[in-house]
């Protein structure tokens, strides 16, 4: 390699909080910034300047993101009782992915990085199991209430020209809670697609589950729009590449997806992406390990880490004392979106630069180097537990040996 790495088109690079906030630097001066003339649009979304802008930045950022097409974001912290107090904020700011996922629509995939020395704690797991996780609507983004007296609830839905329809809810003889949400055919529709789409570029069958049994309208209505958007665009590519497109109930899923091998894309409503999530994560070893990226139905692409802030870590980094935080999905979500700007500018440096440094991280931890959340998954005796610096600098010393 001769000189940086030139870049185009910026990325948009949302910065977040605490312990990520800390990897996010070190991995721009390990592993970044030494081989690439690195292009980005900075926005600070760690939660004294979200406070401070009113939120305002959160919002410009996703803007950001409709300009450029492709985003890399540090995890940022969710606010709520205790952080207002910790922060002295002015309110109790929303997630600031929600307020992204919300202006950009699209679907979540989280995918795991699987390396050979973790075995999955489901034996059976042989392949990835790829999460497509709706990113609008549903709880994310409902009204809901304390109800504190007798009364009755109702569903009213008021058309553009007056008409009034109006369901019960319940008819309340004491407290109790209520909860309204939506979600829009056409993010349902553009949901069906990214994960069609997705599956054929995989090459890789694709199950969805709700539970429309039970929520005839609501959930019956992903079912359908699903089923439309198989049987009138995808059908035929999905039989010429023998893969296959399943649906069954979320319940029925969880019991199938534990007894596969994986290797399938598993689309879920919002709420069940969230949890299910979590758990196949797990189940492959760490939440460290798990990538994410969210798709818009417009092309956007915004690249990130599925674990948060690692509180507790940043919490002893803060008391001087050494930590041991697994840096590989914040790496993988920097080289997601640079390979993304690489093939979007036609920039094959770039592309293969993001290659290798994903080669090498993995290299790193097969060698048997690797942070305290994986040393525990790890029974082989060769191994070495490392700290958060150490880790990063290991691999840069593998990423130097392929680079020159
Ligand atoms: P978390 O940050 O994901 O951490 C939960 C625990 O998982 C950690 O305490 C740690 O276990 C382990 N862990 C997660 N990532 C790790 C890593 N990279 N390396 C090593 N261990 C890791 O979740 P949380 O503590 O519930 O949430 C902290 C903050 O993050 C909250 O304010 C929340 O709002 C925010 N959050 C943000 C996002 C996002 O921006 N996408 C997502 C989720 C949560 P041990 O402590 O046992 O080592
Ligand atoms: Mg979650």
């Amino acid at each position: 390699m001769n000189g940086k790495i030139q870049m185009k088109t910026p990325l948009v690079e949302m910065d977040g909080d605490e312990m990520t906030r800390v990897i996010w630097q070190m991995i721009k001066d390990i592993l970044l910034t030494p081989y690439i003339d690195l292009k980005t649009e900075y926005y600070d979304l760690g939660l004294v300047h979200r406070d401070k802008t009113d939120d305002q930045v959160t919002i410009d950022s996703a803007i950001a993101v409709k300009k450029y097409g492709v985003a890399v974001k540090c995890a940022t912290i969710t606010a709520n009782a205790e952080r207002v107090t910790e922060y002295n904020l002015k309110q109790m700011w929303k997630s600031p992915n929600g307020t992204i996922r919300a202006i950009l629509d699209g679907t979540v995939f989280r995918a795991p990085i699987i390396v050979n020395r973790i075995k999955p704690f489901i034996p059976a797991w042989k392949k990835p199991i790829i999460i497509a996780r709706h990113a609008y609507g549903d709880v994310y983004k409902n009204v809901e209430s304390r109800i504190k007296e007798r009364g009755k609830a109702e569903l009213v839905f008021t058309s553009e020209t007056g008409e009034i329809t109006r369901q019960t809810i319940h008819d309340f003889d004491g407290q109790g809670v209520i909860m309204g949400m939506h979600n829009t055919d056409s993010s349902i529709y553009s949901f069906a697609r990214s994960c069609f789409n997705y599956a054929v570029d995989q090459k890789q069958d694709l199950w969805f589950a709700t539970k429309d049994t039970i929520s005839k309208q609501y959930d019956h209505r992903f079912k359908d729009i699903f089923q439309e958007v198989y049987d009138n665009e995808y059908k035929d590519r999905f039989e010429k590449l023998k893969i296959e497109y399943f649906y069954t109930l979320i319940d029925d899923a969880v019991a199938r997806v534990v007894r596969s091998e994986g290797g399938y894309i598993w689309a879920c409503k919002n709420y069940d992406g969230d949890v299910m999530s979590d758990m196949v994560a797990t189940v492959f070893g760490s939440l460290a390990m798990m990538t994410s990226v969210l798709v818009s139905p417009d092309g956007y692409y915004e690249y990130e880490a599925a674990h948060g802030t690692v509180q507790r870590h940043y919490y002893k980094h803060l008391k001087g004392e050494e930590t041991s935080t697994n840096s590989m999905a914040t790496i993988f979500a920097w080289t997601g979106a640079l390979r993304k700007r690489g093939e979007l500018d036609n920039l094959q440096e770039l592309i293969n630069f993001a290659n290798k440094l994903e080669q090498t991280s993995i290299r790193t931890i097969e060698d048997g180097i690797m942070t305290k959340d994986l040393t525990m998954l790890c029974s082989d005796s060769d191994i070495k537990s490392v700290n958060t610096e150490e880790f990063l600098k290991e691999i840069d010393y593998r990423l130097k040996k392929i680079l020159y």
